[in-house]
């Protein structure tokens, strides 16, 4: 796997190379790369309401966090782990603003059709604005206006978080429940539309459970969530 390590080194995104391996190639991954991260990554075809593998291995069965408090959400869908390699890519892309790290994500996406046929708009989970102006740019903005083309679906960024949320890591779930609680308002009208909720990355849920609750609670008619990895 020493060929990964060649990752950060990658800098020019004129020229064909995979940008895993930084070989030549035709596509942003190269067919063994893309091999591999199908390997490693992948998650089954059924998965929980929350995204986590079905536990009942595809019988539609919810985990114990779902069945104990449903989320306001219908569906997840997700293709991927987070997991390597998947993670190093979003880890250049979101952290270290390799933002022609999208390359490799949009040619995993062209591969998908769109999972919800009824979807009338795609709406980001969007940062904070402080976050967004230090980090430069907004991932969930950004994979949002770059599945639109390939789902043909608008984008409506219909929520505005008006907290910036601390890092949830190392708090307690309740903790991280609390910090979340009114965390976004609703800015474009929503009644009666059913909108397919985008992020790069689902960890607890937490960001998009409360996306949901405030999307339904201003007159949605159905909300499911979209995220391009789900830690499990
Ligand atoms: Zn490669
Ligand atoms: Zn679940």
């Amino acid at each position: 796997m020493k060929h990964f390590q060649s990752l950060h080194l990658i800098k020019n995104h004129t020229i064909s190379i995979c940008l895993l391996c930084g070989r030549r190639a035709r596509a942003p991954l190269c067919p063994p790369c893309q091999d591999f991260l199908e390997q490693r990554c992948r998650l089954p075809a059924t998965l929980c309401r929350c995204g986590l593998p079905d536990p009942a291995g595809g019988c539609g069965a919810l985990c114990g966090r779902c069945l104990k408090q449903p989320p306001p959400f219908t569906t997840t869908h997700c293709d991927w782990r987070y997991d390597f390699p998947l993670d190093r890519l979003i880890t250049a892309y979101k952290h270290q603003g390799q933002l022609y790290q999208e390359r490799a994500f949009v040619h995993l996406l062209a591969q998908r059709p769109l999972p919800w046929a009824q979807a009338d708009v795609l709406c980001p989970i969007s940062a904070h604005w402080r976050r967004r102006l230090w980090r430069g740019f907004d991932q969930a903005e950004r994979l949002a206006h770059l599945l639109a083309p390939l789902w043909r679906r608008p984008v409506l960024p219909a929520l505005r978080r008006q907290r910036a949320t601390a890092h949830q890591q190392g708090s307690s779930r309740r903790q991280r429940l609390r910090n979340l609680h009114g965390a976004f308002t609703i800015q474009a009208p929503v009644r009666g539309r059913r909108l397919l909720l985008v992020d790069d990355v689902m960890t607890s849920g937490g960001s998009a459970r409360e996306a949901a609750a405030t999307l339904l609670a201003a007159g949605a008619a159905e909300v499911r969530v979209w995220v391009l990895s789900r830690t499990c």
